[in-house]
């Protein structure tokens, strides 16, 4: 049986994967279980810089205090919203850009903000990276994308984030209105870990 540790303190994020993970001959282990409670900074320019800071900080802590977990990959993840009506912002700031601000106050904000945009120029897409560490020192990343319309009202209640704003044409909902496992299916983190998992499918058996 194969560890994986997932780098990040984000229950939802760990919800998800644990939820796509299932099944697997692997223990999924968060930070807390290992005892990391470091604040690692992002300080990449790209999703995959940051996915791969963060992962690194986990792996050398990992090597330096916790010997048990030798046979583990580490998994971490950066992932945000681009709006292509701001060139791309929020982008890797995606957190950052709420400033004191809750995401329903500044989802309103945008879609207050854009309310003449048409809607062929309200596109946007949820990116992540997810980079991977096969102990002590092999790194593999993925870059995932997924597709919406910023849409014209906060709509839906599941996921978190800035969901409830992200519409799929194709769904005729947002990404808050969706099951998890529905939003799983066509999530960019979704599609990240599996095509990680693919790319450690060697490593897994
Ligand atoms: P990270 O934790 O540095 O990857 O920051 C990601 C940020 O991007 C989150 O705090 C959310 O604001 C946004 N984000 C990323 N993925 C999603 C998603 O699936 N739904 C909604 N917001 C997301």
């Amino acid at each position: 049986m194969k560890n994986i540790v997932f780098a990040t303190s984000n229950k939802d994020k760990v919800r998800e994967i644990k939820e796509m993970i299932a099944g697997k001959n692997v223990d999924v282990y968060s930070l807390k279980d290992i005892g990391f409670d470091e604040d690692v900074e992002e300080t990449g320019t790209t999703f995959t810089e940051n996915a791969v800071i963060k992962a690194k900080a986990v792996a050398d802590y990992i090597l330096k205090n916790k010997p048990e977990y030798k046979d583990t990959i580490v998994l971490a993840d950066d992932s945000g919203l681009e709006i292509d009506y701001y060139d791309k912002a929020p982008g890797i700031y995606s957190h950052r850009w709420l400033g004191e601000c809750s995401y329903p106050q500044a989802m309103q904000d945008v879609i207050d903000d854009m309310k003449d945009v048409p809607d062929e120029k309200r596109t946007c897409r949820f990116v992540c990276s997810m980079a991977a560490i096969v102990l002590p020192d092999e790194v593999i990343t993925s870059l995932e994308t997924c597709e919406g319309i910023v849409n014209r009202e906060i709509i839906g209640e599941n996921g978190f984030g800035y969901d409830p704003f992200f519409y799929k044409p194709e769904f005729g909902c947002t990404t808050a209105q969706m099951t998890p496992e529905q939003k799983n299916e066509i999530s960019h983190r979704g599609k990240a870990l599996r095509s990680i998992l693919a790319k450690l499918d060697d490593y897994l058996k």
